[in-house]
């Protein structure tokens, strides 16, 4: 069997981001990263030269430390990935991206001497957009969407807007997605079809995310 990622150079984003109020508090969100690393190390088992750009986490994972490139913030992750973004031919963007960062961030500690206060947020460039954006014809680019309620729809209109190739869907629910070992998701390609995968460990599902890749490569290359 031909392995058609071997050798391909792949950007995976993966974990949370951490938007810094002051040095040490910060808003943030419950990604694990567990997803993200699954993908990276599937890929890396199967010879694909991977740069993992990963937020904060402290999962213990196989795939090589000494090419993670950690960042706390979305600035920083986003810079990170600009370096890389004309050189892949694949980016994979799992990461939970804080949406919104402080306004201004406090060199020191604030003090509580309000009894009320405001945080003013702005917000953060959406990297897999910036990619969208710029992506030349030989690169591919897959997003995930987490989503509550109406999965299809906005599962459809992000694959559009961020011109993915392919969106993985998932939900906040138990054993699902954020946080656990397991997900459950379905993968919708640019021609809107939709396949839907039991509920499997990140390991498992992280396989038939490769998989789906590799079969967009072999049809495009029309491979049987
Ligand atoms: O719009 P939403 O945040 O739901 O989109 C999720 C997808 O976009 C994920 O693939 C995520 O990694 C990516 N994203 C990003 N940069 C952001 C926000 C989301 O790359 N600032």
């Amino acid at each position: 069997m031909i392995h058609l990622l071997k050798n391909k150079k792949i950007l995976i984003t993966a974990g949370p981001t951490r938007e810094y109020i002051d040095p040490v508090r910060f808003i943030s969100n419950e990604s694990s990263g567990k997803m993200g690393y699954a993908i990276a190390e599937a890929l890396n088992t199967l010879g694909a030269d991977v740069y993992l750009i990963s937020g904060p986490v402290t999962i213990t994972s196989n795939f090589p430390k000494n090419k993670i490139i950690s960042v706390q913030t979305a600035k920083e992750m986003f810079s990170k990935c600009k370096l890389l973004f004309d050189k892949v031919d694949i980016a994979i963007f799992c990461a939970a991206v804080a949406d919104y960062t402080p306004k201004i961030t406090s060199d020191i500690k604030i003090k509580k001497i309000e009894d009320e206060t405001t945080l003013t947020l702005v917000k953060n460039t959406d990297i897999a957009f910036e990619f969208g954006e710029i992506k030349k014809p030989n690169q591919k680019s897959i997003g995930f969407a987490l989503e509550t309620n109406n999965v299809l729809e906005n599962g459809k209109s992000k694959l559009a807007k961020k011109n993915f190739d392919l969106i993985v869907l998932n939900s906040p629910n138990k054993n699902e997605g954020f946080g656990y070992d397991t997900n459950k998701i379905s993968i919708l390609t640019k021609d809107l079809s939709l396949t839907e995968f039991a509920l499997k460990s990140k390991q498992e599902v992280a396989i038939d995310i490769v998989r789906t890749i590799e079969e967009m490569y072999r049809i495009e290359n029309q491979l049987v």
